[in-house]
């Protein structure tokens, strides 16, 4: 079966509503030359009613940065699945390098944010990715699994489930891991999700993450098992990001 290309944008903490009402005008612009690619847009979250606001498309979709794994409650500054949900999002990142780094987001975490994600039909884009001392160390391939086995562990099945290999050496740092590199783990993946979940695991959309930009994103999104892009920085311009899009 063919993979659908997928590329999401992750604001981080950055963008306002003007870059929403430009970013929603080029991505609907574009749209007609991608029409077989998804997008999804992960603004912060109070730039969520703006997006909802915004020109639409079919193939586009809203996405969150995090979710809290509680229904509800005493938890100050936390947004939960029914909220997110509420403001039009479908697709949550989680366990991004920087929240795993710095924000607390334990193995422990992780897990629970899938499992309440997943119980509400809402798609799960797991991010993994080794360090550079880890790369050095030829650790890659070990700790991918088990930032993988930590995740899934209660998952029996994988519908609704993206995951994005972004080697933290390669977020926002301008150096990008080669095709040849990204595509080895990338298989790596794609084989360890074929062991747990069988033929629908192995038809998983992959992304990669980290410094891609327009002008690598073909290269990377060329190799056999890299489904699309999880982009940071890029997705803030939006000639790069249409650029990005077109290449997928
Ligand atoms: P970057 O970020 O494209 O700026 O490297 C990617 C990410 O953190 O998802």
């Amino acid at each position: 079966m063919q993979r659908q290309p997928l590329v999401i944008a992750n604001w981080k903490m950055n963008g306002d509503r003007h870059l929403v009402a430009s970013m929603a005008e080029a991505l609907r612009e574009s749209a007609a030359k991608h029409p077989q690619v998804d997008v999804v847009v992960c603004p912060p979250a109070v730039l969520l009613p703006a997006w909802q606001q915004a020109a639409f498309y079919d193939n586009l979709k809203l996405g969150c940065q995090d979710v809290n794994e509680h229904g509800h409650g005493a938890h100050t500054g936390e947004h939960s699945v029914a909220l997110v949900q509420e403001a039009g999002v479908s697709v949550a990142l989680v366990g991004h390098s920087e929240r795993r780094q710095f924000y607390g987001d334990t193995a422990e975490r992780i897990a629970a944010k899938v499992n309440t994600l997943q119980a509400s039909g809402m798609t799960v884009v797991l991010c993994v990715g080794e360090s550079a001392q880890q790369r050095e160390q030829e650790q890659t391939f070990v700790v991918v699994a088990q930032q993988l086995h930590d995740a899934l562990q209660h998952v029996e099945q994988c519908s609704n489930l993206v995951i994005a290999y972004e080697p933290v050496w390669a977020i926002g740092t301008g150096l990008t891991a080669s095709p040849g590199q990204a595509q080895e783990v990338h298989a790596f993946i794609r084989n360890w999700l074929s062991d747990k979940f069988g033929p629908a695991g192995a038809n998983l959309q992959l992304l990669y993450g980290g410094s891609v930009k327009a002008d690598n994103a073909e290269q990377l999104f060329a190799q056999a098992d890299i489904d699309g892009g999880l982009i940071g920085g890029a997705s803030l311009v939006p000639e790069q990001f249409v650029a990005i899009c077109n290449a997928a």
